[in-house]
């Protein structure tokens, strides 16, 4: 069995098992974060029908007490870990800012910007018992605010208040934790994976899971002088 341990919630489906696969490919055991039991078991399944060592791990994002149980098992089991990839998010608007509703707002914060917070939180002792603890959290341009106060860009007409403001605020989240563990081996990032074709935008994005999950891959197996506390997509940095 691997001794490199990566965890990543949402993995079920789409960016988030794509990433656990290439992550599964490079030799790690990879934990499957997952709500729902039986969409997490058919995943380990069909990881594990590649050849690759994967486990489920409940993790339902809106119930804090999955995210403490699952940090006190993957420490009963495997007593640290190497990779965190805060992967599960949803996209919920459907309106215009001025019409969005209180249920689209707080679920959207619940999930993209409390949740990761919280899965940090738990999981950080068992990072800081990996010599090169890595924390990669799934971010879009979409949360740019340079990008978003640009013109010119491609996603200026997608104004989406909820989950674009969920965005930016895990960026900042990324660089409070980075801060936070500056003088630790722990390095923290937030990735954009492109438009991706997924669940989550009924696949219209042109990008393939497997293109969009190579930021993921890249930045949760950074060597140990790379970048901390930074956003990037699979070209280099991102505007904040
Ligand atoms: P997806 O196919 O819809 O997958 C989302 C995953 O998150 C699913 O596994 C889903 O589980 C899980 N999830 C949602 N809410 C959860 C909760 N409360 N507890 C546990 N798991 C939960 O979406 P995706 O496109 O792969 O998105 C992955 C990440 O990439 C997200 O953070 C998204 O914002 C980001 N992103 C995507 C794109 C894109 O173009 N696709 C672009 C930029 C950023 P269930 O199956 O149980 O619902």
């Amino acid at each position: 069995m691997s001794d490199k341990i990566a965890l990543i919630t949402g993995a079920n489906k789409g960016i988030g098992l794509e990433t656990a696969r290439q992550l599964a490919q490079k030799g790690y055991m990879v934990l499957i974060g997952a709500r729902d039991q039986e969409r997490g078991e058919k995943a380990v399944q069909a990881l594990c029908d590649e050849g690759l060592q994967a486990r489920f791990v409940l993790l339902d994002l809106n119930d804090k007490a999955t995210i403490d149980a699952a940090a006190q098992s993957v420490e009963a089991q495997f007593s640290h870990l190497d990779v965190l990839v805060n992967n599960a998010g949803v996209f919920q608007d459907d309106s215009a800012p001025s019409e969005v509703s209180e249920k689209v707002l707080r679920d959207t914060y619940a999930t993209n910007v409390f949740a990761p917070v919280f899965v940090t939180q738990a999981f950080l002792p068992l990072l800081k018992k990996s010599q090169a603890g890595r924390v990669v959290n799934v971010s879009s341009t979409l949360g740019s605010l340079g990008d978003q106060s640009d013109t010119s860009s491609d996603f200026y007409g997608a104004n989406v208040l909820a989950y674009n403001s969920s965005k930016s605020a895990l960026n900042m989240i990324t660089v409070s934790f980075a801060k936070e563990l500056r003088d630790t081996p722990i390095k923290v990032n937030a990735v954009c994976p492109g438009y991706v074709a997924t669940d989550a935008n009924n696949h219209q994005g042109p990008r393939t899971v497997q293109q969009g999950a190579t930021a993921s891959v890249r930045y949760a197996t950074l060597p140990d002088d790379g970048p901390s506390g930074g956003f990037f997509d699979e070209d280099g940095p991102v505007a904040w």
